[in-house]
């Protein structure tokens, strides 16, 4: 391998680390920051991520609060559930777990979380705010990605970085992100027309596109950086990214793995939303 690998899962111990101090400051202060998450249904992977997430709260000193909700909830309820939260102080970062079941407004759900405990980035008015470059909940993967280049040394400004996908809670955001530091931003996606004509031109390649090994040798130049978010199963059952990491690592510059690659820094960001939520409760 040639590549230098990016490793997700000592930068996000680091800033885990920075986090945890962090929450002991505020503690001193009278708070203690409080992330509560919504689960409805029984879905296994939705599980493992509420699990993690309350995790890694317990072990950054923060609070957690889980409220799990039958698949069949109404969605008033849910609704209704949301603003008790938004006014509950002792919380201060509010995330509905997706998917939601089919009988349920995303949408809605999203836009009933109030803009100032929104620590997912998701809802509208932080979506605007992170566009017009104002102060904002950051979605937590692009976020996450935009750390694991500062922390490894990699200039944003100037470079052409190409996304491969478009989805609102990855791909646009990632490229506003950049956009935001002076990076020049191409958007690809599956109507695109030849895609590597595109991603070979790019110094930086991020792939967001759910299909295992899609970003081959081929789609890359010579020494670019590249960012895999894929988070997939191959046909043996191991996880395994959007990049086809054996021969994409001999000629990329830098490289993310999966696992330990981007997938540790979403659930850390998240955290430092809410570290950051709860700071600037003191303030209001
Ligand atoms: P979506 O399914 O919402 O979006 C996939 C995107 O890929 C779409 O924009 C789609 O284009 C595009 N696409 C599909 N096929 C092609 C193709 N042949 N050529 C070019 N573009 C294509 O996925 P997400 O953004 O939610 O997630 C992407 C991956 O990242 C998944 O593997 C997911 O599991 C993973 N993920 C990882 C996270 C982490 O923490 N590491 C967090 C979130 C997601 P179009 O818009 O035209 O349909």
């Amino acid at each position: 391998m040639t590549a230098q690998l990016i490793n997700g899962k000592d930068i996000a111990a680091k800033k885990r680390v920075e986090i945890a101090k962090e929450v002991q400051i505020l503690k001193g202060n009278g708070i203690t920051p409080g992330l509560a998450v919504i689960l409805v249904g029984n879905n296994d992977a939705s599980k493992t991520y509420v699990r993690n997430k309350e995790k890694a709260c317990q072990e950054l000193g923060m609070n957690s609060l889980l409220i799990e909700l039958a698949n069949g909830v109404p969605e008033q309820e849910l609704l209704a559930k949301i603003e008790e939260l938004n006014d509950d102080p002792a919380i201060h970062g509010i995330l509905v777990q997706l998917p939601l079941p089919d009988h349920i407004d995303e949408r809605k759900v999203i836009e009933t979380i109030s803009p100032l405990k929104d620590v997912d980035g998701f809802h509208p008015i932080n979506i605007g705010r992170m566009m017009t470059g104002q102060n904002a909940f950051l979605p937590c993967t692009p976020y996450g990605i935009m750390v694991l280049l500062d922390e490894t040394g990699i200039t944003v400004e100037g470079k052409h970085v190409v996304i491969v996908g478009r989805s609102n809670i990855v791909g646009k955001p990632v490229g506003q992100l950049f956009l935001n530091q002076n990076a020049t931003v191409t958007y690809c996606h599956s109507k695109t027309k030849d895609l590597k004509l595109h991603t070979r031109q790019a110094d930086i390649v991020v792939a967001a596109v759910g299909i295992p090994n899609f970003i081959t040798a081929d789609h890359i130049k010579e020494g670019a950086v590249v960012i895999d978010v894929g988070i997939n199963r191959n046909e043996a059952g191991k996880l395994c990214g959007d990049v086809k990491f054996d021969e994409v690592s001999e000629k990329a510059g830098f490289i993310t793995p999966v696992p330990k690659g981007v997938g540790p820094m979403t659930i850390t960001m998240l955290m430092y939303n809410t570290l950051k939520s709860a700071a600037e409760s003191l303030n209001q």
